[in-house]
């Protein structure tokens, strides 16, 4: 799926079951000193591939809601008030998108709370491939068909799965669906999968997350408790990587700096655009995964790297790092000449780096210096840059 892709999530949180909590609807119980909505909505907004997160919540809520988001930090769009059913709530959610409709939706529940980036970018990934995407895991326990207190017979668990949430669909699609479901009077889909399914729609399997389960009861949010306790003690693991680069001046009118063409005296010299910046930044983030460097991804001996945009460099290691579960956190970059002036590009080259590799600007850091006219870039002999990246990995 291309980064352009635009991928809305949408949280289901508009339902009344309060078993899990002792007041009110279980999505505002307490998990880990937050409400349980909260941690939903950050695992979506802390996603590098998805653009927004709307939330469903039932109009009785609403002061419980803003609470809860309050301490988020971020915000997620305006909240869209559900319907009596869970089916009912996924389509106002549905309408509610349609005035800036994404290209495709994942829509999750809202009393799963530890759903985890590795899960939401494999949904992703899985509507590369196909229409809807829908995780799962494999029924292990032997199932009885039971009744009046007795077995009536044992139902083969073979190709039996237990489907979670986030679902993904192509929004038009799912859309549809959802419509022609209310036109035809079907309100008994428990989830969108099944109303994806009921409309023909292909619907790949892709694995879930034993830890991805759905609270209900007290018990599951004690479990869950446990869970969250076992993970800030184990932690995530933070990987710092650094990246250097050099190219040379030759004849020309402009450089290649940050995916940004700036005229110039001269040009830099390279098998790719000689774009210094991307390449320093390309290694940081490749040095912090421990997938070596620019050169062994995209050798330059090989005749389809010559003149390539270095934004697909960035872009490689950028989805490397999501392959393995993780985000980039952070990227510092320097840049080091004397000609030409940086400060006038440095607003632009952020935005550029935070285009590019999916990241807010505000995780992004520009800057520039020159080496007093000493050395090779002080003598106007060309650009280096360097630059830090910080890699969150489960
Ligand atoms: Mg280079």
């Amino acid at each position: 799926m291309a980064l352009s892709t635009r991928v809305s999530a949408l949280i289901v949180a508009a339902g009344r079951g309060s078993r899990a909590g002792e007041n009110g609807p279980k999505q505002y119980a307490l998990l880990g000193g937050q409400p349980m909505l909260s941690r939903t909505i950050r695992a979506f907004t802390d996603h590098p591939r998805v653009s927004d997160v709307r939330v469903v919540i039932h109009a009785d809520d609403l002061p419980k809601y803003e609470a809860a988001i309050a301490s988020l930090g971020i915000c997620p769009g305006a909240p869209i008030i559900g319907g009596a059913t869970r089916q009912a709530s996924v389509r106002a959610g549905l309408d509610a998108l349609a005035q800036e409709p994404p290209d495709v939706v994942l829509i999750h529940d809202a009393a799963r709370p530890l759903v985890d980036g590795g899960l939401i970018g494999r949904v992703i990934a899985a509507l590369d491939r196909a229409d809807a995407a829908l995780p799962v895991l494999p029924v292990a326990d032997t199932l009885k068909r039971g009744a009046n207190g007795n077995v009536v017979e044992t139902i083969p668990r073979d190709g039996l799965y237990r489907a979670q949430t986030p679902q993904g669909f192509r929004y038009g699609e799912i859309l549809d669906a959802h419509q022609a479901a209310a036109k035809a009077g079907r309100s008994d889909f428990t989830d969108d999968a099944a109303i994806a399914e009921w409309q023909g729609i292909q619907v790949a399997l892709v694995d879930g997350s034993e830890h991805n389960y759905k609270i209900t009861t007290a018990e599951d949010l004690a479990l869950a408790q446990e869970s969250l306790m076992r993970d800030d003690a184990r932690g995530f693991c933070i990987r710092v990587g650094s990246g250097f680069d050099v190219h040379a001046f030759g004849p020309g009118d402009g450089v290649t700096l940050c995916g940004l063409r700036i005229p110039h005296t001269h040009a830099l010299i390279g098998h790719s655009d000689a774009d210094v910046a991307l390449h320093a930044l390309t290694d940081a983030i490749l040095g912090a995964l421990g997938e070596g460097d620019i050169g062994m991804h995209f050798p330059p001996a090989e005749p389809r790297w010559a003149g390539a945009a270095s934004e697909m460099f960035l872009r490689d290691a950028v989805f490397r790092t999501h392959d393995k579960g993780g985000t980039v956190e952070h990227l510092d970059l320097t840049i080091i000449c004397e000609t030409p002036k940086i400060s006038p590009h440095r607003n632009a080259f952020r935005a550029s780096i935070a285009s590019i590799a999916g990241i807010d600007e505000a995780r992004i850091s520009v800057k520039a210096t020159t080496t007093e006219r000493l050395g090779f870039t002080g003598r106007g002999e060309g650009i280096a840059a360097m630059a830090t990246a910080t890699v969150r990995l489960p």
